[in-house]
C-alpha cells in the first residue's frame, strides 16, 4: 500500500464517508478508506435510527453502518482502521501519515464528522444510549410523554429543547450561568411552551440510574446546594466540534474549525473534497451526509478524469 500512489483516500467512515466509498469503487476508483479508530462516527452512539430511508421498521445504529461499510466492501472499498495523525496537501501527490502508514493520493475526500461535546462525566458516558443523548432528532420520539432535560445555553440547546418540547411531557432546559447564549428568538419561542422550564446557575453532577437514566443530581453554582431531579432523559447539547485538528494549516477552515467550502463540497485546495458534518453544522443528518459523500465522490471522479 505503501508504495503505490493511491486514485482516492477517504478520510473517515460515518454514512458520509462510506456512502463515498460505494459510489468510488463503483466508479472503479478502488477507494481506500482511513476509517478512524472511532468508526462509523455518530451513527455508532445513536440506538434506534427511524429516519433513514429505507428501514420501514427503522435500524439500530450501529447496525446501519456495519451494513453501509458491508456494501462498500463489496465493491473492493479497502480499510485502513487507524487514525490519520497529519497530512501534507502542500504538493502533490498529497500525503497522508496514519498511526503505521504513509499513504500518497491523488485525491481525498475528507468526511470526519463532527462530535458531540459530552460534560466528561463518568456517570454520563456509562448512560449513553440509555437515556443520555445529544441528539433530540435522533432520540427524542423515545422520550414521549417524559421528562427530560436539556443541559446547555447556546442555540443548540434551545433547538434541542424545542424540538423534544413537542413529544415529552416536560423539558427543563438547565443552565450554567444566569443568562443564555442563544439567540432571542430561539429563547422566546421556548418560553411561549408551556412544557418548557429552566433552570439558570445549575451544572449537572452526576446521572443516576443502573441500566438506564433514572435521576439527575444537580448544582445550585450560587447557593452551592445539590438537588436530586426524578427525570427520563438527559440530553447534553453544549456543542460540536468538527473532527479537523490535524487539517489545521492545512485547508481553510472557519471561526470554529469547520472546513469552508465552496457549494458543500471543494476544499480551498483543488483535488481535496468535504462531505458530511466536518463542513456542515446545519442539517447533520445521517442522510445529508451520505447525500453529501455521493457528491464529492462524484466529484472526485470527475476530477481524476481531468487531472
Ligand atoms: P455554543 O453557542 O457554543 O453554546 C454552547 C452552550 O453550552 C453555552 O451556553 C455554554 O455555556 C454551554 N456549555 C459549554 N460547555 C459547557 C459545560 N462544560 N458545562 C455546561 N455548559 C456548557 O454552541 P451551540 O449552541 O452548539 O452553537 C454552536 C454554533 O452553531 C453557534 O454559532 C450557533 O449560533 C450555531 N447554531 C445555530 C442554530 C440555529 O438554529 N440557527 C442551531 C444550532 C447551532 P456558556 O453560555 O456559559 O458558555
Amino acid at each position: 500500500m505503501e508504495d503505490k500512489t493511491e486514485k482516492l483516500t477517504i478520510i473517515g467512515s460515518g454514512p458520509a464517508g462510506l456512502s463515498a466509498a460505494i459510489y468510488a469503487a463503483r466508479g472503479a476508483l478502488n477507494p481506500l478508506v482511513i476509517s478512524g479508530r472511532e468508526a462509523g462516527g455518530q451513527l455508532m452512539l445513536t440506538t434506534d435510527v427511524d429516519d433513514f430511508p429505507g428501514f420501514p421498521e427503522g435500524i439500530q445504529g450501529p447496525e446501519l453502518m456495519a451494513n453501509i461499510r458491508k456494501q462498500a466492501e463489496r465493491f473492493d472499498t479497502r480499510f485502513v482502521n487507524e487514525d490519520v495523525l497529519s497530512v501534507d496537501f502542500s504538493k502533490k501527490p498529497f500525503t497522508i501519515k496514519t498511526e503505521t502508514k504513509e499513504i500518497k493520493t491523488e485525491s481525498v475526500i475528507i468526511a470526519t464528522g463532527a462530535s458531540a461535546m459530552w460534560l466528561g462525566l463518568e456517570s454520563e458516558q456509562r448512560l449513553i444510549g440509555r437515556g443520555v443523548s445529544a441528539c433530540a432528532v435522533c432520540d427524542g420520539l423515545f422520550f414521549k410523554q417524559k421528562n427530560v432535560i436539556v443541559v446547555g445555553g447556546g442555540d443548540t440547546a434551545m433547538r434541542e429543547a424545542q424540538h423534544l418540547s413537542k413529544v415529552c411531557a416536560k423539558v427543563t432546559v438547565v443552565h450554567r450561568r444566569d443568562k443564555f447564549r442563544a439567540q432571542a428568538a430561539l429563547i422566546d419561542l421556548l418560553k411561549s411552551k408551556d412544557n418548557v422550564d429552566f433552570m439558570f446557575n445549575t451544572t449537572l453532577e452526576e446521572v443516576l440510574g443502573e441500566g438506564k437514566v433514572e435521576s439527575v443530581k444537580l448544582k445550585n453554582t450560587e447557593s452551592g446546594k445539590i438537588t436530586d431531579m426524578a427525570i427520563e432523559g438527559v440530553f447534553i447539547a453544549i456543542g460540536h466540534k468538527p473532527n479537523t485538528t490535524f487539517l489545521k494549516g492545512q485547508l481553510d477552515l472557519d471561526e470554529r474549525g469547520y472546513i469552508v467550502a465552496k457549494d458543500e463540497i471543494y476544499t480551498s485546495v483543488d483535488g481535496i473534497f468535504v462531505a458530511g458534518d466536518v463542513q456542515d453544522h446545519k442539517y447533520r443528518q445521517a442522510v445529508t451526509a451520505a447525500g453529501a459523500g455521493t457528491k464529492a465522490a462524484l466529484e472526485a471522479e470527475h476530477y481524476l478524469e481531468n487531472h
